[in-house]
């Protein structure tokens, strides 16, 4: 049945759900305040990376030791801004359980796969269909060390991926310089996972992806929703700052503005911001072939359109705050000493640098499903640092509860209800 469905949000998530929703038949409309794809979304400025071996929660075991680390170190890889504490404090205490025991991380990583384990593969159909099929490449993804031990330390991770079906190449030194000859030497040992990929221009693919589906006859309003008109349980209007919109079904795709949205439609979702910032050189003295994470920086190097990106840094602090740019400052550095070739000075001109928030839930789990207080309105949000490589199976999932459809895979672990019970 062909239902008029508002999708709330045109990051890569309401993008993609859009596309799906219109390959089933239903009339679209699209909410969104900003330029879709613009610096205001996720989605703009993440690290590029298609991985289906992201299925490694942040949290993990262990990591409650290192909390007084990350309070007194504020440029660390991970921090938290004292004075948003309190309020964090939630949040923080579910996401510090959600990674105590070996477990519970199984289970976060084997239901994070299926939303991440094709993803290489749907982005290049979706970049194909919207006519920017160039914008996906798959070369795979490099993960560099200082030497095996290095790696060995993180064998719980690499295990969590094996389990998953994630395949890696390990590389000696000869091999990785050989695969990656822009690297700083000083990394000796790497793990290559041939079946990533990147997208070498997010914020342009999401503005390709909402083009498309206005192409396909979907409407793009520039709106902010704020809420739901109901009656006996089903959705009659999305409220916007600019007038309500019938509808039959509404997504909510608002990435870290989600909550209020999911409020109002009867879940109290745990959801935090967890900020993060890149750093991009214009025409860089480094042209890496490969996207690399090196393990002592904890960021994503990846060559995008506009020049070398590195992304990463998570900054727990108020979505408010303002930016912390030494934050940037402390992945350019790192560039510097990833890749020799960038040693000298680089003009201020050709920095860029950008700060945006991953919508995080504590467990590292995206919100998808049915809302409790009006089963019409479908949630679609959540996926902290694996939004863009799961926005499309995220799409197909919205798409199946849509249609009444089974879908090939559970989304119950998905559920705005599990946090009903923290
Ligand atoms: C530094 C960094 C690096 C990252 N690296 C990666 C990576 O390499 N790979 C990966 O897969 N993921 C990565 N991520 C995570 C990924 O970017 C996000 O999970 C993903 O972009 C979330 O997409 P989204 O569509 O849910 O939200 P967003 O992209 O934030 O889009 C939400 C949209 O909703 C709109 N909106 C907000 N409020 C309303 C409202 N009330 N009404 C209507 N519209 C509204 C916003 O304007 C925005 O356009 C990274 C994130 C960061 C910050």
């Amino acid at each position: 049945m062909a239902l008029h469905v508002v999708v709330i949000g045109a990051g890569i998530v309401g993008a993609a759900t859009a596309l799906e929703l219109l390959r089933d038949g239903h009339r679209v409309t699209i909410v969104e305040p900003g330029e879709p794809g613009g610096p205001q979304a996720a989605s703009y400025g993440n690290g590029a990376w298609l991985s289906p071996a992201s299925v490694v929660p942040m949290s993990m075991p262990g990591m409650w030791k290192k909390v007084p680390g990350y309070l007194a170190d504020p440029l660390g890889p991970l921090t938290i801004r004292i004075s948003a504490l309190p309020r964090l404090m939630p949040w923080l205490v579910r996401f510090l359980a959600a990674g105590a025991t070996v477990p519970r991380v199984e289970a976060t990583a084997r239901a994070l796969a299926p939303l991440l384990r094709d993803g290489p593969t749907r982005h290049a159909r979706l970049a194909a269909e919207a006519g920017v099929a160039e914008l996906i490449r798959q070369d795979g993804l490099l993960y560099a060390y200082p030497d095996r031990r290095a790696f060995e330390a993180e064998a719980l991770a690499w295990r969590l991926r094996r389990d998953n079906g994630v395949q890696w190449t390990e590389l000696s030194a000869e091999q990785l310089r050989a695969r990656e000859p822009a690297l700083d030497p000083r990394y000796r040992f790497g793990a290559l996972v041939e079946s990533g990929a990147h997208c070498t221009d997010p914020g342009a693919y999401v503005a390709a992806l909402v083009h498309h589906a206005v192409a396909q006859g979907a409407a793009l309003l520039r709106a902010r929703a704020i809420g739901f008109e109901t009656a006996a349980g089903r959705l009659q209007a999305v409220r916007t700052n600019g007038g309500a919109i019938a509808g039959d079904r509404a997504v909510i795709a608002a990435g870290i503005h989600s909550k209020s949205l999911a409020d109002a439609a009867g879940d109290r979702v745990s959801l935090a911001s967890e900020r993060g910032y890149h750093v991009v050189i214009a025409n860089p003295q480094a042209t890496p072939r490969i996207p690399v994470m090196p393990s002592d920086g904890k960021m994503g190097n990846t060559m995008t359109r506009s020049g070398l990106r590195a992304s990463g840094q998570v900054e727990l602090a108020a979505i408010d705050a303002p930016p912390n740019w030494k934050r940037a400052e402390v992945l350019l550095d790192h560039l510097r000493r990833t890749y020799p070739a960038l040693a000298g000075d680089i003009p201020r001109e050709r920095l860029s640098f950008w700060m945006g928030h991953r919508p995080s839930t504590p467990d590292g789990l995206p919100v998808i499903g049915p809302a409790s207080a009006c089963h019409d309105v479908v949630h679609a949000f959540g996926h902290g640092h694996v939004g863009l490589a799961a926005g499309p199976a995220t799409a197909s999932l919205v798409a199946d509860v849509i249609a009444g459809r089974e879908s090939p895979i559970s989304i119950q672990p998905y559920s705005a209800t599990r946090f009903r019970w923290w």
